[in-house]
């Protein structure tokens, strides 16, 4: 039976890198029936929302979702359709490994690290009060009363809320990972020493999770010794799990050891629901030279392409998933058929495009599972 899955092309280079990971997954032979939805700022003139309800139905519908970038405009009170959408579905967990390819340019070779980053709380909360305001002042009074501290009444002000339960599914899912991917280590990253009750309490509960998994080694670290470790000794560390704001700096510092964005997949993941999309964004700057010359897109479709490898897993297709990473990686190895970014010398007029990356991929494919 096949499976449904919502397809969201995205915008800028979004609907091509979306759709390279469409026909790499395709060619699998794992059988799809895809349910294309829009949003952004194309959709914005017709339903007045860049995110219409039925985006959001569609993945509960079906529980899982490839997406491309979608661009947020800057400046324009248009909220972002991918915090929106992690929202709305409650995708508490963001994933994001971080593995070498042999033939990525990097200074670091022999990388698998995996980034858990909490998705929900802390200072991505959205809880925000704008310097000056009735609110900013009211709050300033509440906590020099509450705290006996003083703010400067200039300050803006952002919340960083940190709960037990929180903290406690996402180590939880963190653990759980490790166990299915057969991995050794889970490492809880915080700044425990400074702020007590949200750090503090990441840690504590995520020790107190980790008693329940003998089976996984478990340790913590400071965020900025983290930081250093990971540019000294990457290979000490296995899986990190951590809250929001350092989750998403460590998981960008994690895909510079790996050579960068291009090679950056991800995935966001709930109880009900998961949308596996790259790390990065719309590259907008792209967005129209395919329509130049039709083989002309540059962005690398890798981050994308892996991003529906992880789908695969999460669906349970772990053969196809395996011959999608294998064909990725004799595809860079080889460093004939594969975008600019990843040629010794990015003006090499032989790089090729977004859509030949991608065929030379699926050609791998099949060259390691002849039909039949
Ligand atoms: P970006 O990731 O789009 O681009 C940063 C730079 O990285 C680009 O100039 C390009 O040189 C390079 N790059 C990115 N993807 C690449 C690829 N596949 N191949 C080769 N090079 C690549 O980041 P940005 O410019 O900060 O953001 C552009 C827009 O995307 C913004 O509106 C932002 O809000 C949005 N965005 C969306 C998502 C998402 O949909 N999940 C994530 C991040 C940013």
């Amino acid at each position: 039976m096949a499976y449904r899955i919502t397809f969201i092309p995205g915008d800028g280079a979004g609907p091509e890198v979306a759709q390279a990971a469409r026909r790499v997954l395709e060619a699998t032979g794992v059988q799809f029936e895809w349910e294309v939805q829009h949003a952004g700022a194309e959709v914005m003139d017709q339903y007045g929302t860049p995110l219409p309800d039925q985006v959001v139905e569609s993945i509960r519908r079906n529980g899982v979702a490839l997406k491309g970038p979608i661009t947020t405009p800057i400046g324009t009170g248009f909220r972002s359709v991918n915090v929106a959408l992690r929202k709305a579905l409650d995708l508490y967990v963001n994933l994001r490994p971080a593995k070498s390819y042999p033939g990525v340019r990097s200074r670091y070779q022999n990388i698998d690290l995996v980034v858990v980053r909490e998705n929900t709380e802390d200072l991505y909360a959205g809880i925000e009060f704008e310097k000056g305001s009735a609110q900013a002042g009211a709050l300033i009074d509440t906590i020099r009363k509450l705290a006996d501290k003083s703010i400067r009444p200039d300050s803006g002000i952002s919340i960083k809320p940190i709960s037990v339960e929180g903290t406690r599914r996402i180590v939880r899912w963190a653990f759980e990972f490790a166990r299915r991917q057969g991995r050794k280590k889970v490492t809880a990253v915080h700044k425990a020493n400074i702020m007590k009750y949200s750090d503090g309490l990441f840690l504590e509960v995520s020790r107190e999770v980790a008693g329940g998994y003998s089976d996984i080694e478990f340790e913590d670290r400071i965020v900025d010794n983290m930081a250093m470790q990971l540019v000294q000794k990457p290979e000490l560390y296995d899986i990190l799990v951590c809250p929001n704001l350092y989750g998403d700096i460590l998981s960008d510092l994690c895909a510079g050891l790996v050579g960068g964005l291009g090679v950056a997949p991800g995935a966001n993941i709930g109880d009900e629901s998961a949308l596996f999309e790259p790390v990065h964004g719309s590259a907008p700057k792209y967005k129209g030279l395919n329509k130049v010359n039709p083989t002309a897109n540059k962005v690398n479709p890798t981050a994308t392409i892996l991003s529906g490898m992880l789908l695969l897993r999460h669906l349970g297709e772990v053969e196809a998933a395996k011959r999608v990473e294998e064909a990725v990686a004799a595809v860079i190895a080889e460093g004939k058929f594969v975008t600019y970014d990843l040629k010794e010398d990015p003006s090499d007029p032989s790089a090729v495009g977004t859509r030949e990356m991608a065929d030379a991929i699926i050609a791998k494919m099949k060259e390691m599972a002849p039909a039949g």
